[in-house]
């Protein structure tokens, strides 16, 4: 499961920036990710779950926001967003990865991390 993987690194991360001050205890974390993550929230707060046990991130809360895919075309100039195969409705959305303009090469300039945003803390 690739979730578990990009979960564990973000909870060194976290802890790792904890360490840096004085927190008494983090009520929540604020995470962004992107839509060309391929990354499932279900999977992800399910990691967030298994692994914050027994660290000072046990009661926080994992938000998690979705950054939608930005992408320019190298032959059009094209910048925004792209299309989509599938019905929205079920969930299989595949993402169609020319420009939706011109059809061209296009390279992805948003939605393809996986970032925390904020920590909300309670300082000692
Ligand atoms: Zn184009």
């Amino acid at each position: 499961m690739h979730e578990v993987s990009v979960m564990s690194g973000i909870i060194r991360s976290v802890i790792d920036e904890l360490e840096r001050h004085d927190v008494e205890s983090v009520e929540a974390v604020d995470l962004v990710i992107g839509e060309m993550t391929f990354l499932g929230e279900e999977q992800l707060l399910f990691a967030w779950e298994i692994m914050t046990r027994d660290t000072q991130l046990e009661d926080a809360k994992l938000n998690i926001t979705h950054e939608a895919v930005e992408v320019s075309c190298g032959s059009c100039g094209y910048k925004g967003g792209i299309e989509y195969l599938g019905d929205e409705n079920y969930g299989h959305v595949i993402p169609i990865l020319s420009c939706p303009k011109c059809g061209g090469d296009i390279e992805v300039i948003r939605g393809k991390s996986c970032t925390v945003n904020s920590l909300q803390v309670v300082q000692r």
